[in-house]
């Protein structure tokens, strides 16, 4: 028989019942974790097992110690293209798919990364709570404005320790962070909200977009953020101290006796562990819109690395600030960033259906790199066939790709710095 305690001990207790469940145990500092898998997949067990040990391993490790007896996750691998995880008291629930792709590089490499990423909420969020979440109010909205501590400094670990711990190569590492970095990038949201504002309007549109272009990421500004973090405290204390500090203190001091933290007490832990004010860093990455390349460009030469920003070739993105996808052979606008060229002409969901009278076909952007002052676009928007103009600024660029790469000349120092980081050789 199963029987809750409590309504919240009912809903944090997800379960499957299924007579093809797939299902393998292994212990990683003698707590015994739970893999349950449900859906038309084989996956490699002795591989998965070995790499889910080690960055369970890695976890433990950083927190010296876990806030519960034992873990499950709970894999529902779906026949369709799918992701989506969900942390719980003791265990997530990861929806993942295509099945019959799970064991391959790309849709492997997400369940590892969604894996580690809900693992480490089983800390941070689940335990280490915002005072505004504890206790959890079921009847209304809880506001907070730290959720680039729950969900940005988890999905820089989620990646990170999937690399520290020797699962993925620095190289897989860095393709991902490149991912955070592109997401980044291409929301203008971040000059307009700080990511304190942004945490507490997340009980507005969730995942969702919401306001174009208003607000950033939690997930991805936060990440980025949490990296600067790390690699300022490491710098700091030549890497006798850490993000990891931080974290085992909020474990301690917060999770552990189960109380709830608030924004003065993580400013705290992180000044402590820094050992000097860090105003500057909270004012202007945590409340202000300050931008990231300069100190984040700085922060990676500490460990032998840089961040590189090319220009983007595409011209409908690089030159015009507009991005499209093709949809049965129909091009349609997504994205377009304000302020921009294609700002004063196009909308999104236009479809564009030919450039100075040649029709695109799957060719829009050759159309749109003769290098001509302006070009004019037949657009259909709601059905209406409109003839628009759009002009080039031949001073501007837009959507630059920014990516992190290790420096050619990284010294022998650096080289030595980014494997305390890393824990792998440079
Ligand atoms: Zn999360």
């Amino acid at each position: 028989m199963l029987q809750a305690d409590s309504f919240e001990h009912l809903i944090e207790c997800p379960l499957i019942a299924s007579p093809t469940l797939q299902h393998h145990e292994y212990q990683a500092q003698g707590i015994p974790f739970h893999v349950w898998v449900q859906g038309e997949c084989d996956p490699d067990w002795p591989r998965l097992l070995q790499d889910f040990t080690a960055f369970s391993e890695e976890q433990l490790s950083l927190f010296g110690g876990f806030p519960v007896a034992d873990y499950h996750f709970i894999n529902q691998i779906l026949p369709y293209s799918h992701y989506h995880g969900v942390e719980h008291t003791n265990s997530t629930v990861i929806t993942l798919g295509p099945a019959q792709l799970l064991m391959t590089e790309v849709l492997y490499k997400e369940l590892l990364g969604v894996s580690c990423h809900e693992l480490f909420h089983t800390w941070n969020i689940k335990s280490i709570r915002p005072a505004e979440l504890l206790p959890y109010d079921y009847t209304q909205e809880q506001y907070f404005r730290t959720c680039y501590i729950a969900e940005g400094i988890t999905t820089y670990y989620g990646e990170y320790l999937l690399a520290r711990s020797g699962v993925r190569t620095a190289e897989q590492y860095f393709q991902e962070l490149n991912t955070v970095l592109r997401k980044h990038y291409e929301d203008d949201g971040r000059f307009n909200l700080s990511l304190a504002d942004a945490s507490v309007d997340l009980w507005l549109d969730g995942y969702k977009n919401g306001v174009p272009d208003r607000k950033v990421s939690v997930y991805y500004k936060g990440a980025l953020v949490a990296l600067l973090l790390d690699l300022a405290l490491r710098q700091l204390s030549k890497h006798q101290r850490s993000l990891d500090n931080v974290l085992r203190r909020l474990w301690l001091e917060f999770g552990k006796p189960g109380v709830g933290y608030t924004e003065d007490d993580y400013i705290r832990l992180v000044e402590e562990v820094a050992g000097r004010p860090m105003r500057q860093y909270f004012d202007s990455f945590i409340y202000g819109t300050a931008s990231l390349e300069e100190p984040l460009t700085k922060a990676l030469h500490f460990v032998g690395c840089t961040l590189l920003q090319e220009e983007n070739v595409s011209a409908a993105e690089g030159v015009f600030g507009f991005k499209t996808i093709l949809k049965n052979e129909r091009t349609e606008v997504t994205n377009i960033l304000p302020h921009s060229p294609a700002a004063a002409a196009l909308t999104v969901d236009d479809e564009i259906i030919a450039v100075n009278g040649q029709r695109v076909q799957m060719n829009l952007q050759v159309l749109l790199s003769t290098g001509a002052p302006s070009y004019e676009l037949s657009v259909f928007r709601q059905s209406r066939l409109l003839t628009l103009t759009l002009a080039a600024d031949p001073t501007r660029r837009f959507w630059p790709k920014v990516t992190i790469a290790k420096r050619a000349d990284a010294t022998p120092e650096q080289q030595i710095s980014f494997k305390q980081w890393l824990k792998q050789d440079f």
